[in-house]
């Protein structure tokens, strides 16, 4: 929603880029999840962290695996059914363990260890949609923020799909050391 604002925002610098870099032929661009429903909140994350995560919030089982196929998608999901039923098909597919998504994150590195994936991510994605964010100038978005965070805060991202506002607050920082989860097991 154009206009509205949040504390997670951000651009890596190259040095933290990528978490694991890809070793292998198949992926060029960033690791592509389909997140399964009841996992949106990872989902916002994953695109946060810069990976390209598109939320399968429709619920229907057949839908996600034709999506995952067609896409090229990694199926992320908590159900162990919907997991056995993908491997079936050749999808590939982590199954998510945890109760929250610091415990699921530690899974998916665990999972994508075990199964050879590469969890390769660019750069910070918009969490609401996955667009890109474009740096934008303080005085562009000075009507659209509290002045007590134009002043703490000198790097503002928009994305350019859906408007949103991010920059750098403590939102992000915890989120960031959120992604570490990823590099342990
Ligand atoms: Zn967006």
């Amino acid at each position: 929603m154009p206009g509205s604002s949040t504390r997670l925002s951000g651009r890596q610098k190259p040095q933290d880029r990528g978490i694991r870099e890809s070793q292998s032929a198949e992926s060029s661009g960033e690791t592509k999840f389909l997140v399964d429903a009841m996992l949106g909140s990872l989902a916002r994350k994953l695109r946060a962290f810069g990976f390209d995560a598109t939320y399968y919030r429709a619920g229907e089982d057949a839908g996600l695996l034709r999506l995952a196929l067609r896409e090229g998608r990694i199926i992320l999901t908590a159900d162990r059914s919907l997991a056995a039923r993908a491997g079936a098909r050749g999808i590939k597919t982590i199954l998510l363990i945890g109760d929250s998504d610091r415990g699921r994150l530690s899974s998916l590195a665990r999972g994508a260890r075990a199964k050879g994936v590469s969890l390769v991510r660019g750069e910070p994605l918009c969490s609401l949609c996955g667009g890109e964010l474009r740096i934008v100038k303080r005085e562009e978005i000075s009507a659209e923020v509290l002045t007590s965070v134009l002043v703490r805060h000198r790097l503002f991202f928009r994305c350019e799909r859906c408007g949103k506002l991010y920059w750098r607050g403590s939102h992000w920082k915890r989120l960031m050391s959120l992604a570490k989860r990823l590099e342990k097991s």
